[in-house]
């Protein structure tokens, strides 16, 4: 199952602990994690194995967009930070909107998140 993370740059901290606190469900072998660029630095620091894409502002997003538009991507964990402005502004929407299209969960903050993942 391909799952993408993504954090915006105030939520990134609290990424890498949700993915520390999943990390058994996230180590699994049918678990592949996708992620913008930035934030996936940051995963793999915390050990986490993840495909990366371009930064968010840069494409990153976008490309993400794209799998789930072409069925492979089939959850995303995407920590907003609704309190900063985004150059990618149009990207973000395009992404959720996807989501909402191809019926693909997306969680937008940690609590949801929290729920998503213990469906797994
Ligand atoms: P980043 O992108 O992981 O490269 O910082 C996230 C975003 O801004 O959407």
């Amino acid at each position: 199952m391909e799952i993408a993370i993504i954090a915006h740059d105030g939520k990134k901290a609290e990424m890498v602990q949700f993915l520390n606190e999943h990390s058994e469900i996230l180590h699994q072998k049918n678990v592949t994690l996708i992620s913008t660029g930035t934030t996936g630095s940051k995963a793999e620091k915390a050990g986490f194995k993840v495909t990366k894409f371009l930064s968010g502002p840069y494409g990153g997003d976008a490309q993400i967009a794209t799998r789930v538009a072409e069925g492979f991507c089939k959850m995303v964990f995407f920590f907003r930070d609704p309190l900063a402005k985004h150059p990618h502004e149009p990207d973000i929407f395009m992404l959720m909107r996807l989501c909402d299209v191809h019926d693909v969960p997306l969680a937008t903050n940690p609590a949801t998140a929290e729920l998503l993942i213990k469906a797994l």
